[in-house]
């Protein structure tokens, strides 16, 4: 009897000891399989966005949160995440990428109706997201200021106006490319090059003419992997300010390939602004270099620096700043490449050869900048060099590279 007292205890609790395998499952299940398939979801959205980025005409890019307040290009609703064009500045929420995409052209970098003359190109007015303190060229008052999505920029030119204030007559006005048309090559410019190539006329003299003795092109050539990363966000910036197809990465195209749009353009006019450290700078300088052997010397641009990088002697020396870390907009930097005057840099070429009896060895060549620095500058750069060279992998990042320099 005793022995069946003891025996039922356990046939009773069978089912709530059943319930509880059941619920213990189903808590610790249903939470993986709700972040499986959120995962899956966002990863099948990913892929849409970058199908949609791969195909576009415009130069999109993701990012979590804007740093102004942004209102969607579409349904104008005050968005805190989505995509921005990094040329035309476009902004837009996920969910309206696709239809912005079809509705808005990005920045043409070369006119598709060849019937248009080289210099007369209206404004490409864009609406809404336009910068802070800036000012309607019809009315002169501050433009933007509202919270929602009004106003309008053009993505050349950046003069902004208001809705109000916009006419039709502006909308057919021709651009003047603005601050920078100096810089800037305009996008019939190219289109007539192209005519000319096909004719095998390369007299671009008389087409650049239109556009003044003062019309200086600037190549960028930026760094990606400079700055922790810096390069990036900068070339966005300057695409935005000039034709996109005169800003380039270096890490994508090497700078012999960039320097052959020099040969586009008139005869000595070209800058180039070098945005990285010493090392690409050096990197830039030799592709000029090798211009000179191509035979192209009447194309070699003047170069100016933008120091990114961590050793940015040259740079100090040539009076561009130890280090850019976005004190100014970018809009100055470009002011003072137009304000700078070129001098000549002392370069050599120098070959080491082995004086042995047995002279096996190939000759070593090195470039070398022959420049003149002294004081606690000099020292600085020396010992900071020599410990690099002793440890280069403790030196990889930006910040820390500042402090070993300090100290
Ligand atoms: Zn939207
Ligand atoms: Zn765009
Ligand atoms: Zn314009
Ligand atoms: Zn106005």
């Amino acid at each position: 009897m005793e022995g069946d007292r003891r025996t039922s205890p356990p046939t009773q609790s069978l089912l709530p000891d059943g319930h509880l395998v059941l619920w213990t499952l189903c808590s610790v299940l249903l939470p993986v399989f709700i972040t499986f398939w959120c995962s899956l979801q966002r990863s099948r959205r990913q892929l849409h966005r970058r199908d949609i980025f791969r195909k576009s005409k415009h130069g999109w890019r993701d990012t979590d949160l804007f740093s102004h307040p942004t209102y969607c290009c579409v349904c104008a609703q005050h968005i805190l995440q989505g995509a921005f064009c990094d040329c035309c500045g476009l902004r837009v929420d996920e969910g309206c990428l696709k239809r912005a995409d079809k509705r808005f052209p990005c920045k043409e970098i070369m006119l598709k109706n060849d019937s248009r003359a080289a210099d007369a190109m209206p404004h490409h007015w864009i609406r809404g997201n336009v910068p802070l303190c800036s000012y309607c060229v019809v009315c002169k008052q501050q433009c933007g200021s509202q919270p929602k999505l009004c106003d309008y920029r053009c993505i050349w030119c950046q003069k902004t106006v208001h809705d109000e204030c916009m006419k039709s007559s502006l909308k057919n006005e021709k651009c003047d490319f603005g601050e920078f048309k100096n810089l800037i090559i305009p996008p019939g410019y190219l289109t007539s090059i192209n005519q000319m190539r096909k004719t095998k006329k390369t007299d671009y003299e008389a087409l650049a003419s239109k556009f003044g003795k003062q019309w200086t092109p600037l190549i960028i050539l930026a760094n990606s992997r400079s700055g922790t990363n810096m390069g990036e966000g900068l070339l966005g910036e300057f695409r935005i300010l000039l034709n996109p197809v005169q800003v380039f990465d270096v890490t994508k195209t090497p700078p012999i390939k960039a320097l052959q749009l020099c040969t586009l353009l008139p005869y000595r006019s070209v800058r180039v602004l070098v945005c990285g450290g010493d090392g690409t700078v050096g990197w830039v300088l030799d592709a000029v270099d090798e211009m000179k052997i191509k035979g192209q010397e009447k194309y070699i641009p003047q170069v100016a620096v933008l120091p990114l990088g961590t050793g940015n002697d040259l740079s100090n020396t040539l009076g561009w700043g130890t280090g850019y870390a976005g004190e100014i907009p970018v809009a100055q930097v470009l002011r003072n490449v137009m304000e700078a005057d070129g001098i000549k840099l002392d370069r050599w070429k120098v070959q080491v050869t082995n004086k042995g009896y047995y002279n096996l060895r190939k000759p070593k060549e090195f470039t070398m900048n022959n420049y003149f620095s002294i004081g606690p500058d000099a020292l600085m750069a020396l010992n900071f060099h020599a410990h690099r060279e002793k440890a280069p992998s403790l030196f990889s990042s930006r910040i820390l590279n500042k402090v070993c320099g300090i100290k």
